[in-house]
């Protein structure tokens, strides 16, 4: 096909595509196996984008935890304000799982960015340990 235009070879590509759905769709998955690094290499990105993104929303506008200030983001976390973190987790999956049930759904209120050690400290001050309320190890139970 001679190409006028890119409006023109869009609609093209466009029309084979819908005229060869399996081929195509064939076609994808052969590529996508044979170039894996590539594949991978793109959905960490977006996955490190989507986290940057919902940690950026949740942190008030800056991607940092809204306690201390602490801004690496291979620290941060998203934190249930209401506790019933670990259930909620459980239902959906884990990993980037979450970020991703946040975006899908609105960015909903009920939850806030912290550093992992800021979240920690509010379970263990909350009594929000697996063993159940009061059980919780603290570093005043201990002196
Ligand atoms: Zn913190």
């Amino acid at each position: 096909m001679l190409v006028k235009n890119r409006l023109q070879y869009n609609a093209y590509q466009n029309a084979y595509y819908h005229a060869n759905t399996e081929k195509c769709a064939a076609h994808g998955a052969r590529w996508s196996r044979l170039n894996r690094v590539k594949v991978n290499a793109a959905r960490y990105i977006s996955e490190a984008k989507c986290k940057e993104r919902v940690l950026t929303y949740y942190g008030d506008g800056v991607l940092a935890c809204l306690r201390c200030g602490f801004s690496d983001m291979d620290c941060l976390s998203i934190d249930h304000i209401n506790g019933r973190g670990r259930k909620h987790i459980e239902e959906i999956g884990g990993g980037t799982f979450l970020y991703h049930w946040l975006e899908n759904n609105g960015l909903p209120k009920g939850y806030q960015t912290l550093c992992m050690n800021c979240n920690w400290k509010k379970r263990v001050t909350n009594n929000e340990c697996k063993r159940g309320v009061g059980n919780a190890i603290t570093s005043t139970s201990i002196q």
